[in-house]
């Protein structure tokens, strides 16, 4: 149900640098007119890759491309990055969220907002740096050695070896990162602690 083929609809990518002209989201959508536009990006690590998407509810036309991530973006702690697909399915039923954050990033007055006027996330606002500490006791599965790997940035064979000699870090962020690496370790069953404590789901 999701076309990637009409090019135009990355127009909308402009909107992030035409924000003076207070053009909120959702935006006019550059294919089929109706105001269903939208923008998300996903960072995965702290030297700014990430991913992002533009796409519009009512024509189903979207693009998807990786690559650098702004400074300024923050990621919505709402988005699972195990979710994020190619298509953006599951964006879209995070839409209204998306908008209300990128309005928010961009700084439009709360004049222009359509409704709900700011969505603050208190995770955003946190600065702690935290420590994701690795258990002693995992076993060496498939699961858990790509996890491991996936966190923290080790090849295989080094994952291999970090579980062999937990306890051990394995990866420091702020609290949106450990949100994104909590996913992932959860996903392969990994025995972790967090220090200091974490204080989000
Ligand atoms: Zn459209």
């Amino acid at each position: 149900m999701w076309h990637d083929d009409n090019d135009d609809i990355m127009k909308l990518y402009k909107l992030l640098e035409e924000h003076e002209f207070n053009c909120p989201f959702p935006a006019v959508c550059p294919v089929c007119g109706s105001k269903s536009g939208h923008i998300y990006m996903h960072r995965y690590d702290e030297k700014h890759h990430g991913g992002s998407w533009v796409w519009c509810s009512k024509c189903h036309n979207y693009s998807h491309g990786s690559g650098s991530v702004p400074e300024w973006w923050r990621n919505l702690s709402n988005i699972s990055i195990l979710k994020l697909k190619h298509s953006p399915d599951y964006l879209e039923s995070q839409a209204e969220l998306i908008d209300s954050l990128v309005n928010n990033l961009l700084g439009i007055p709360d004049d222009k907002l359509m409704k709900e006027t700011t969505y603050v996330d208190p995770i955003c606002a946190d600065q702690t740096e935290y420590s994701i500490i690795l258990l002693e006791g995992n076993e060496p599965s498939v699961e858990i050695v790509r996890a491991v790997n996936q966190v923290s940035h080790r090849n295989l064979l080094k994952s291999k070896e970090l579980i062999m000699n937990a306890p051990l870090v394995i990866f420091v962020g702020d609290a949106l990162e450990v949100h994104d690496m909590i996913e992932i370790l959860d996903a392969g069953f990994v025995e972790y602690k967090i220090e200091p404590d974490y204080p989000y789901e």
